[in-house]
């Protein structure tokens, strides 16, 4: 009844309801999407700025299975949300901007628009950090990439620059060895942050070369990555180093400080779940990147998408 009461109270403020509102349009929030249509809930999906999330920055997505001969990342981005929709899901290209997690239904606000849901699924995704150096954002997916389990393999007997200094910088650069000629770590400090055990496998690869107290200050190419410039930190001086591809790897950054105070976070921001994919708001769940500092796979992030749709159906049905 009480359910029953809020809902009509959400109307007569004008303000949409949905039983299910998910916010984010990757891998994560399409699965969601489709789960919860197939399961008639009606689900409202707001994209968000990234359409289809990280997934359509790479060019070539060889590791989501199902696809023998790869699929483009912005194709996989179409055809999930054209299978979601297929099943009833609503699709919107607004962004939240406003949430209050403070009672049932919950609030999300875009520009413009008031909705409130019964239930909501968080896959808001996480960005990498960029360099923010000239050439990066236009040679992203032309040698530039943030992710060596995607992209790795296209660098075969290649040469690759990888930047930072923390554990996925060093993992990634070991792992990058299996395919490229050469790699050149370069970091900003002549210490890495990354675990000792790490930095030992590193400093033995006899494909990795050690460029410390180096920052990168641009990547050039036309088409395709050719060299970046390198700077000592030290001497200021700077150095042309001549790559097919720079892999960036220093930190990633979760979107979720649209839910700063209201749920709980680790100290890197990334949302605090359990196996049922529930956050500490009863009816809230989350899903994909925003809550995995792990795995950060489209496979993955997909399935948890899946996973906190069940649960969301179970939720409202209980
Ligand atoms: P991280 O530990 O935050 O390291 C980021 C690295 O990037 C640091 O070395 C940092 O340099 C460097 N960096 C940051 N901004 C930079 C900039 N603008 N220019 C150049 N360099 C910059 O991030 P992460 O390596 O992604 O690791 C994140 C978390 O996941 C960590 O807790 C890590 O232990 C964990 N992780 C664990 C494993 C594993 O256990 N196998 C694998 C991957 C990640 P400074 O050092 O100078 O700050």
């Amino acid at each position: 009844m009480a359910k029953a009461k809020k809902e009509k109270d959400a109307e007569e403020l004008n303000q949409e309801h949905y039983q299910l509102i998910i916010l984010g349009s990757g891998p994560a929030g399409l699965s969601a999407a489709l789960y919860a249509a197939r399961a008639e809930l009606k689900p409202l999906l707001l994209t968000g700025m990234e359409l289809h999330g990280q997934v359509s920055l790479t060019y070539l997505i060889e590791n989501y299975p199902g696809f023998p001969d790869g699929v483009g990342g912005s194709q996989l981005g179409e055809i999930m949300q054209k299978q979601a929709e297929k099943f009833g899901a609503q699709v919107l290209y607004e962004t939240a901007d406003y949430v209050d997690l403070s009672g049932s239904p919950y609030k999300i606000n875009t520009y413009g628009k008031n909705f409130t849901a019964s239930a909501l699924i968080i896959a808001t995704g996480a960005l990498p950090n960029h360099l923010n150096v000239p050439g990066e954002k236009e040679l992203t997916g032309k040698g530039v990439s943030y992710c060596a389990t995607c992209d790795g393999w296209f660098f075969k007997d290649r040469r690759v620059v990888v930047v930072g200094g923390g554990d996925s910088a060093l993992e990634e650069a070991i792992f990058i060895t299996r395919f490229a000629a050469s790699v050149k770590l370069v970091h900003r400090r002549s210490e890495f942050r990354g675990s000792a055990l790490l930095q030992e496998r590193a400093r033995q690869n006899p494909k990795i070369e050690l460029v410390l107290n180096h920052v990168i200050t641009a990547i050039h190419g036309d088409q395709a990555v050719n060299a970046v410039t390198s700077k000592d930190v030290i001497t200021g001086i700077e150095t042309q180093i001549p790559t097919d591809g720079v892999f960036i790897f220093i930190g990633h950054k979760p979107n979720s400080s649209l839910f700063t105070n209201q749920l709980d976070m680790d100290a890197n921001g990334y949302i605090r779940t359990n196996m049922k994919l529930e956050t500490n708001v009863p009816g809230v769940f989350v899903a994909g990147e925003v809550a995995d500092p792990d795995y950060r796979q489209v496979v993955t992030s997909a399935g948890m998408g899946a996973a906190a749709a069940i649960q969301a159906d179970r939720y409202l049905n209980k």
